[in-house]
């Protein structure tokens, strides 16, 4: 079954699979059109695949909200046609780009011309109905995505990152999804700090892909942003607060589609399917699925390190991603590309992995140039 002609008769689910087991049943697949909002001249909407078997839990899977992020629905398209070709138990729910602004856009963040205020749309979750126009979009993909018993948020990183999976430290159901999904990484961060609305809650920690903890917002030459607009939720924080075990995943870089990349994406979401008891044993797509690698922990609780000063960025020879380097050890340098002026060394905040780093270029006074975090259990 193509997805083309699921569009062309979008309200009618197509029988994909043969046999008929015990609460797994063919998938039944169909897509549906879900506006999320209204400009002046046009309305905003996703695109919404169900993927239906037998009885079963819910999976909501989501890329793009950020529209530089290509690897998320390009594993989706993987994703989609190895269930159209299986059968489940369950329904798994997809939203290939969850922000179209963006991605048409190809920006990292909403064009500011539809949401100055709030141009980051995963730090408005779970949205507001009388909010900002993201904030209004959001709220109106909330109730979908808090209608599933798991969540799984398709992103990528900048262009050195360590590919991994994050999760709420302590959050037992989802560290299992983030096992079973299989990067190689797996960062732990903080949860929700509190009960408050999302515009009065601070974070502690669990950064998400490109972003710093330090408050306002700078926009590269790459347009993305390097701090937060303001502090509020992301999606998994929201969903971990609606009890919804939820993981993040980074999935390689930015900006390009990586065939590799995408496919170990497809694959990681149907280890997670098939952790929540949703594919047959005994099924083709079940048999075919490699085991996950062994995943190291890393504990996201050491402070990013930012530039002071604006200049050009050299990291040091031996600094890479997946590295180990010591407190106070020097990750590189800033200095004036015209005068050649040293501004600044940029020195390890802790002892641990460099899991994001940047590969040297322009920088401004405040942006990050390196994430590190403690190794845990190796
Ligand atoms: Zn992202």
């Amino acid at each position: 079954m193509s997805l083309l002609q699921s569009d062309c008769c979008p309200e009618v689910f197509v029988a994909t699979g043969i046999e008929v087991g015990m609460g797994v049943e063919p998938t039944q697949h169909k897509t549906t059109t879900r506006q999320l909002g209204q400009t002046p001249a046009r309305d905003i909407s996703v695109t919404v695949h169900r993927y239906r078997g037998g009885d079963g839990p819910t999976v909501y899977v989501q890329a793009a909200q950020h529209g530089i992020e290509l690897n998320g629905p390009a594993a989706l398209r993987r994703l989609h046609n190895r269930l159209c070709d299986t059968k489940l138990a369950g329904t798994v729910i997809v939203v290939p780009v969850m922000n179209p602004l963006a991605f048409d856009a190809r920006s990292y963040a909403t064009p500011d011309e539809y949401d100055a205020q709030y141009p980051n749309v995963n730090r408005v979750w779970p949205g507001a109905d009388d909010g900002s126009f993201q904030q209004q979009i959001v709220a109106e993909l909330w109730s979908l995505a808090a209608s599933a018993d798991a969540a799984i948020d398709l992103h990528t990183g900048t262009p050195s990152m360590l590919e991994h999976v994050r999760v709420v430290e302590d959050d037992h159901k989802a560290t299992a999804l983030a096992t079973a999904f299989g990067t190689n990484y797996r960062l732990i961060g903080d949860g929700p700090v509190s009960s408050q609305s999302p515009s009065e809650v601070s974070y502690t920690g669990n950064r998400d892909e490109t972003s710093n903890a330090d408050g306002s917002v700078r926009k590269t030459q790459d347009g993305e942003d390097n701090r937060y607009t303001q502090p509020a939720e992301t999606f998994r924080i929201a969903m971990t607060r609606a009890q919804i075990p939820t993981i993040t995943v980074e999935l390689g870089n930015s900006r390009t589609v990586d065939r590799s990349v995408a496919e170990r994406g497809a694959i990681g979401v149907c280890r997670v399917l098939r952790q929540r008891g949703m594919l047959t044993e005994s099924g083709m797509l079940t048999d075919q699925l490699p085991e996950p690698p062994t995943q190291h922990q890393l504990k996201d609780d050491i402070p990013v390190s930012i530039t002071p000063a604006s200049g050009l960025f050299e990291p040091a020879a031996n600094c890479t991603v997946g590295s180990k380097v010591t407190d106070g050890e020097t990750l590189g340098v800033v200095y004036d590309p015209t005068t050649f002026e040293e501004h600044a060394t940029i020195v390890a905040p802790g002892s641990g992995v460099i899991y994001s780093l940047s590969h040297g270029g322009t920088v401004f006074a405040g942006e990050r140039v390196a994430s590190i975090a403690t190794p845990i259990g190796d």
